[in-house]
């Protein structure tokens, strides 16, 4: 019998495998899961170099898959401003002048995490309020969702915007009265041009243009290595093993293989290749190209991220009946026929498609883009994704299951579940769709694969806090269905349902012999917790392959 290099005992294991959903022990062996089972069975292969780790009662579970996050951004982010906690002009100026005087060099000032709400509720951020804060360097702010930005003037009169812009469809420079750009600016390819300015040049978030970044060196890929070795730290402090990337190009890539060479790469990673509406289709040949070339353990690529839609709180996702407040509507970012005609090449070249798609609208034309591939291609196992499902239409409900459908949903992003407020989006969908809306209850009772996530940093990755805010889901309306998850389902969607997502679920996801070591210790039995108090356990030990990620 080889022999454990660490047990993992006294713990209340939580394996995730319905063969045996309960163990007291686990054995590791290298990168792999040697046994689960009790104390004494687990002693069998100690050795005498065995290491053994007193999990003190606390609850052990599989590695956490994070099945939607931008980690360039989110690694970045960690350095930057946030304004999450700030509301009103006063306590923002001080917080942004403090920022910019601990920040002198900065080319570009960034503050991330800005609520519509930041100047009250129903005001509309302007230029004018963020010069009263910095007058005489760019300033940008942005939005939690990362669909909204806002740019000073100076930052505005730099990237050429102070005119406006014509900018691609679902994309707008906001001009103001006066006939000057009002600061705002509606998604990336709007306020990319302020992004721009930054030292960084945008690199961190050339994923979300789908573009390789300029002027990319050896000197930036090492440096940019060491901005994602920060966020996979931080990942790995909350117990996640894998990752799946929803913004990609080659370069994330070549920065992500640097870690991997030198043994650095924290969490498996996946990233994708972003089909952009402005890119023809003949571009699908560098997916195939990334899938070639990516294909490690923990190092992967394998999917074509795409967005049909925008976001509800600045009406840019499309809906099958207008708003519920201004009646107005939006396109989507791509035709029926050019996603369907993407989806039957991607799926052709058998590669998964992910899909954000945040309008009932939205969703259904990504339905009908895979109904198209099937149907062209023959079904096979696809596991195409959809990303968000903010709003269903009752008619597209059974389509999940019949296409083999993934639901990829963040129980932090509902309004009032975590730290989303409740206006604008409630008011903007409207009471008659608010029972369909983030449906979890009602793809779970339809059979459908659901994996959650946080879309960090759009939201706080924490994923203890994401199973809390799943399991208190409360509906908005009394008698509406509540679309609450059970602490075991939620952690299911954050363990199997990741990994069934990522075509993983024979190597990892659940607590198994032959199956690789990524494993968590929680700080705390979390079964034992109130619903209320489970976003305070932490991870206390995350192992990736055998190997430790973080210890508290
Ligand atoms: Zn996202």
């Amino acid at each position: 019998m080889s022999k454990a290099t660490l047990i993992i005992e006294n713990a209340r294991v939580l394996t995730m495998d319905p063969d045996r959903p309960r163990a007291e022990a686990v054995a590791i062996g290298g990168a792999m899961i040697l046994g689960v089972g009790s104390r004494e069975d687990m002693d069998a292969f100690a050795g005498p170099d065995t290491r053994r780790f007193d999990a003190q009662g606390k609850t052990v579970l599989p590695g956490f898959v994070e099945s939607h996050l931008h980690i360039f951004p989110g690694s970045l982010g960690l350095k930057l401003l946030h304004l999450d906690k700030i509301r009103g002009v006063p306590a923002f100026c001080e917080a942004v002048q403090a920022y910019a005087a601990a920040n002198p060099d900065a080319e570009l000032l960034v503050c991330k995490s800005a609520g519509y709400d930041l100047f009250g509720v129903g005001t509309h951020i302007t230029r004018h309020e963020l010069d009263k804060a910095v007058s005489d360097r760019p300033l940008v702010l942005i939005a939690p969702d990362h669909h909204t930005a806002w740019a000073n003037t100076f930052a505005l009169e730099k990237a050429g915007l102070i005119n406006g812009m014509d900018v691609p469809v679902g994309n707008e420079v906001v001009m103001g009265e006066d006939g000057k750009a009002s600061g705002e600016l509606r998604e990336f390819e709007a306020y990319k041009h302020v992004m721009a300015l930054d030292s960084d040049g945008g690199r961190d978030n050339a994923g979300m243009t789908g573009i390789e970044p300029k002027g990319a060196t050896a000197a930036s890929r090492a440096a940019d290595a060491e901005i994602l070795l920060d966020g996979l730290k931080y990942c790995a402090s909350y117990g996640f093993t894998s990752i799946h990337n929803m913004d990609g190009n080659f370069y994330q890539l070549e920065v992500l293989k640097i870690l991997e060479d030198r043994g650095d790469l924290l969490c498996r990673t996946e990233i994708p290749y972003h089909l952009t509406p402005s890119k023809p289709l003949s571009m699908i040949e560098e997916a195939v190209e990334m899938n070639r070339q990516y294909k490690s353990d923990r190092l992967r690529s394998g999917r074509v991220k795409m967005f049909m839609d925008g976001v509800i709180d600045s009406g840019t996702a499309f809906m099958v009946e207008p708003y519920a407040d201004d009646g107005k509507n939006c396109e989507a970012l791509h035709t029926a026929e050019r996603f369907n005609a993407a989806a039957i090449e991607i799926d052709r070249n058998g590669l998964q498609i992910a899909v954000h798609a945040i309008g009932d609208a939205a969703v259904r034309r990504v339905l009908d883009g895979y109904e198209a591939a099937q149907k062209a291609n023959g079904k096979r196992d696809s596991r195409h994704r959809i990303e968000h499902i903010e709003v269903l239409n009752p008619e597209d409900l059974h389509r999940f299951k019949e296409l083999g459908v993934v639901a990829s949903m963040q129980p932090q992003h509902p309004p009032l579940a975590l730290d989303f407020p409740f206006l604008p989006w409630t008011a903007k969908v409207g009471e008659a769709r608010w029972p369909w809306s983030f449906p979890v209850q009602y793809l779970r009772d339809e059979g459908v694969p659901i994996t959650f996530a946080s879309d960090w940093p759009v939201a706080d990755i924490d994923p203890m806090r994401g199973v809390m805010a799943a399991v208190m889901r409360k509906p908005w309306k009394e008698g509406h269905p509540s679309h609450a998850s059970s602490l075991m389902q939620a952690l299911s969607y954050y363990t199997v349902g990741g990994a069934y997502t990522g075509f993983d679920e024979n190597r990892l996801g659940r607590l198994a012999p032959g199956l690789l070591a990524d494993i968590v210790v929680m700080s705390h039995d979390i079964e034992s917790l109130a619903p209320q108090d489970l976003g305070t356990a932490r991870a206390a030990l995350t192992l990736c392959g055998g190997e430790v990620t973080w210890e508290a």
